[in-house]
């Protein structure tokens, strides 16, 4: 009797051990299975990769389908069909899947195919595109054939990532490419998408950016080489953005162009400088004026002389105590118009300074007939001009041009002592750089104003 007991115990036992092993393969199938398609899922499709990338650095290939306009079938014949449609392609999809490659629904009407093996960037795309002509004969719906097409992004370990993660990512990547230019198509992975997916995002969040006070302005001295003081300063504007972090004017300024924001930051950018330089021009002593850059697209635009004359009447600031500096691209891309625009300013009475000179397709005859008031010799002049004979002789060159012409000379990003040594040899009148000081904020500006001048 006892016996059987035990024996009733153990059978018992064996019994709970079975159904919660059972338990557990059935939960973790469907953590690792699609409901709907019966196909692994996005996770159980990273674990598939990185079994491969991870510990053995094996190459695969990761491919991210998309079909093109799917919501018109849910709209148009309800989500059921939809569902049909997505269960139908799901067994085409693993049907004509390579052999050892896996086949995935990782969300919504995405799939994905993870495929072992080495290929060159054009061997994937003709495989695939053999393999996605199979997959598009037409769905039929309620008897009737629809015709669907579909976009894929594709990214190749281990060039293109190692994780799961990273690889998806970026075939993800390729594919809002396909979507953002045509549909209906396929691409691998570039880098270039990272950067044209951090343009569409800095671009979308300009406005907000300026409307939270994420900008900022920080001001760099010019250093009158003669007497060995502080002249003026130039703007420059910063971006501390919460999610980026601190990002480069030379990265969004162009951006801003680009997307029509540079007018709007522009305008923020002269209102703050103006606010500032009114702030300093009531002291004592203080800087003789600020500069602020403006971009070609505003330069060339027609409203800049009105948006500049508004934002000094509005700080009661005199005109000369603004500079712009514009580049050579601005003035070149419409001479005439230039012209027209830089008189006007200067009837003002603000001054102008040409940018970044050497750089554009510097011509004399241009040059001569411009109404400006200073050239700023571009950095790469000056980094070698302490060791190198032709760089020396360059900018002697533009600063007897200069001479000619009238025009005030400033170098630009002057960091070595023995470079100003070589540039007040030449007659140059203004030098700007980190040997001086970097681009600063106000306060600690002043300090340092304060200090130059009183010891
Ligand atoms: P830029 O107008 O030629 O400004 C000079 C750039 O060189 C600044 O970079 C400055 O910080 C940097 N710099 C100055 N001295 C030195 C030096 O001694 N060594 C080195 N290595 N660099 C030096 P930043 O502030 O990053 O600006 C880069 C560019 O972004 C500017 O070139 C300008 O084209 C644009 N930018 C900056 N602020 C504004 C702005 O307010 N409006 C517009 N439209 N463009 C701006
Ligand atoms: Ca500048
Ligand atoms: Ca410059």
């Amino acid at each position: 009797m006892k016996l059987l007991v035990y024996l009733l115990l153990f059978f018992l036992i064996i019994l709970t051990i079975l159904f919660l092993r059972q338990r557990k393969k059935r939960a973790s199938y469907w953590n690792r299975t699609d409901l709907l398609t019966n196909l692994p899922n996005r996770r159980s499709l990273e674990q598939f990769i990185e079994a491969r990338t991870t510990p053995l650095n094996l190459p695969i290939a990761v491919v991210v389908i998309d079909f093109d306009n799917f919501n018109w079938i849910n709209e148009k014949y309800g989500y059921e069909s939809g569902d049909s449609v997505l269960v139908e392609f799901s067994q085409r999809l693993a049907f004509s899947a390579p052999n050892h490659s896996l086949a995935a629904r990782i969300e919504g009407n995405k799939f994905a195919l993870a495929i072992p093996g080495t290929y060159s960037r054009k061997e994937i795309q003709m495989m695939l595109a053999e393999q996605f002509q199979s997959l598009q004969s037409p769905f039929y719906i309620f008897g009737a054939p629809v015709h669907l097409t579909f976009s894929a992004g594709v990214a190749l370990a281990p060039e293109d990532g190692k994780s799961g993660h990273t690889l998806l990512l970026h075939a993800e990547r390729a594919l809002r490419h396909v979507k953002h230019h045509g549909k209906n198509n396929l691409l691998l992975y570039n880098t270039s998408f990272q950067r044209h997916d951090l343009e569409r995002q800095l671009a979308m969040t300009f406005q907000s950016a300026l409307q939270n006070g994420e900008f900022f302005l920080c001001y760099q001295p010019k250093l009158d080489v003669r007497s060995g003081t502080v002249d003026s300063v130039e703007a420059l504007v910063r971006w501390n953005s919460p999610i980026h972090g601190s990002i480069s004017p030379s990265l969004f300024v162009p951006i801003a162009e680009k997307n029509g924001f540079i007018f709007d930051l522009t305008r923020w950018i002269l209102n703050e400088a103006c606010r500032q330089m009114k702030q300093w021009s009531e002291r004592d002593h203080s800087f003789q004026k600020v500069a602020v850059n403006i971009s070609a697209p505003l330069f060339l635009s027609d409203r800049l002389p009105e948006m500049i004359r508004d934002i000094l009447q509005e700080h009661q600031l005199e005109a000369r105590f603004l500079e712009l500096e514009i580049t050579e691209t601005a003035v070149m891309t419409d001479f005439q118009n230039a012209c027209r625009i830089i008189s006007l300013l200067k009837k003002e009475g603000i001054t102008i300074s040409l940018d970044d000179f050497g750089t554009g397709v510097s011509s004399l005859t241009y040059l001569k007939n411009l109404p400006i008031d200073t050239l700023k010799i571009d950095k790469s002049f000056i980094n070698e001009i302490h060791t190198s004979f032709e760089d020396k002789a360059l900018v002697e060159m533009i600063i007897q041009l200069a001479n000619l012409f009238g025009l005030s000379v400033v170098a630009e990003g002057v960091e070595k002592q023995e470079q100003l040594n070589v540039l007040k040899k030449l007659g140059c009148d203004f030098i700007q750089g980190y040997l001086v000081s970097r681009p600063e904020l106000p306060d600690v500006l002043e300090v340092y104003y304060k200090k130059q001048r009183f010891g």
